[in-house]
């Protein structure tokens, strides 16, 4: 899969420089109450995975406020993530979910995680051992952060 935004170290001043609100300008992703969610939804991510376990969690955001983290299990099977269905409502602005940690699975997001952005016509996100990953509603992937040190970033 082609991914430009791999072959760049993004600043925080390059956050989303195509996106739209309420991601513009690092807002959504530097709020505590997200970095709590997005920190909750990677840590079960990550446990699953040590027991070799495939899980996606995430949340939805609306009115800037990342509502309850839940998550989907998928078969012990590689690749197999057991993609997480998340339910967009008319205040939805976004959606986040994990990839996880497990060998064979890509951290980057998937085709139907392009096609979910271009169908509702917002931002889906996408935490994984890679980083943060934004696809916006035309389907244009930008990296966000690499890694994960972002989650533990304190607001200054
Ligand atoms: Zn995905």
């Amino acid at each position: 899969m082609p991914n430009d935004a791999l072959a760049h170290d993004f600043l925080p001043s390059d956050l989303f420089p195509q996106a739209e609100w309420p991601t513009a300008n690092g807002a959504l992703e530097n709020q505590p109450q997200f970095r709590d969610a997005a920190t909750q939804a990677w840590k079960i991510s990550e446990v699953n995975a040590m027991r070799k376990q495939n899980t996606e969690a995430g949340f939805t955001v609306a009115d800037g406020k990342p509502n309850t983290v839940t998550q989907s299990t998928g078969s012990m099977r590689a690749g197999d993530v057991g993609n997480l269905p998340q339910v967009w409502y008319s205040n939805t602005e976004t959606a986040l979910h994990t990839h996880p940690p497990t060998p064979g699975t890509d951290g980057r997001p998937s085709p139907d995680d392009v096609a979910i952005a271009k169908r509702q016509k917002k931002p889906v996100m996408v935490l994984s051992k890679d980083g943060l990953f934004e696809v916006d509603a035309q389907g244009n992937m930008t990296q966000v952060y690499k890694g994960l040190d972002w989650l533990n970033k304190k607001k200054k």
